[in-house]
């Protein structure tokens, strides 16, 4: 009942040449029926990508947003001006924002809420960092900053989420979770979500993020709990991306 969700994160890569091989590439190939497919491509890019994509079914997204919809704010970027260039989609969270730019879970919770002002999806990151899970506190730190969010929400807001479980250890590092390792995981957050709402816990989209690719999407995306994946170095090569669209 959930529609699986391939999402590209290019982060601070690619070019308007890239952008067009993708959507040379979106054109030419025939994307698996009942999969959502969206390259959340760094801004300046959005628009020719609403461009380039159009007529095809990927979607855009951003990476982050200011949790103000204006203001004196030099170099930031708005809600409303993703959602002006197209982007259906924002990463809100991811660990790298976290990490090298200090977003804590307070600075996540006003993005998500300004994310669902401008009628944006916000997919939020997750995960534990490898002294985390060798404390064997992964549970606690994933389910801490998933509720940090969902405990301020309204009900109809958070199902409006999306969320990817990313273990920090696995991002950029070539080490990908296990299957149960990520399963395990997102199983936890899926019976926290019946906490809420059993509704919503069903209906949530959980993605898997870290060191995915061609290889091993397969046997993650068959997980019982794993709606997707959140694709980062494997979505700027067309043919990876593609491979891993394909066993969604
Ligand atoms: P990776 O990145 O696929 O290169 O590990 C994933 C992410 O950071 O979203």
């Amino acid at each position: 009942m959930r529609t699986a969700l391939i999402a590209g994160n290019w982060k601070m890569n690619g070019s308007l040449a890239l952008v067009e091989r993708f959507a040379q590439a979106f054109v030419e190939t025939r994307l698996p029926a009942g999969v959502e497919v969206a390259l959340m491509v760094p801004s300046p890019y959005l628009d020719a990508a609403r461009g380039a994509f159009g007529g095809t079914p990927v979607a855009t997204g951003a990476q982050t947003l200011h949790p103000e919809s204006n203001g004196a704010f030099t170099g930031e970027v708005s809600g409303a001006m993703l959602a002006e260039l197209g982007a259906r989609y924002v990463l809100v969270g991811h660990s790298e924002r976290r990490s090298l730019f200090h977003e804590d879970d307070a600075a996540v919770l006003a993005r998500v809420k300004a994310a669902l002002v401008a009628d944006l999806t916000p997919v939020l990151c997750v995960g534990e960092s490898l002294e985390e899970r060798e404390a064997d506190r992964t549970e606690a730190v994933v389910l801490g900053q998933v509720t940090a969010v969902l405990d301020a929400l309204e009900p109809a807001e958070r199902e409006r989420l999306v969320i990817a479980y990313e273990p920090v250890w696995a991002i950029g590092t070539g080490k990908t979770a296990t299957p149960e390792q990520a399963q395990a995981v997102h199983a936890v957050i899926r019976s926290r979500l019946r906490e809420y709402d059993a509704t919503l816990a069903e209906g949530m989209r959980l993605l898997y993020g870290g060191s995915m690719k061609a290889a091993n999407a397969a046997e993650l995306l068959v997980q019982p709990d794993i709606d997707g994946g959140l694709v980062g170095g494997a979505s700027l090569k067309v043919d990876d991306f593609l491979a891993i669209c394909q066993s969604a």
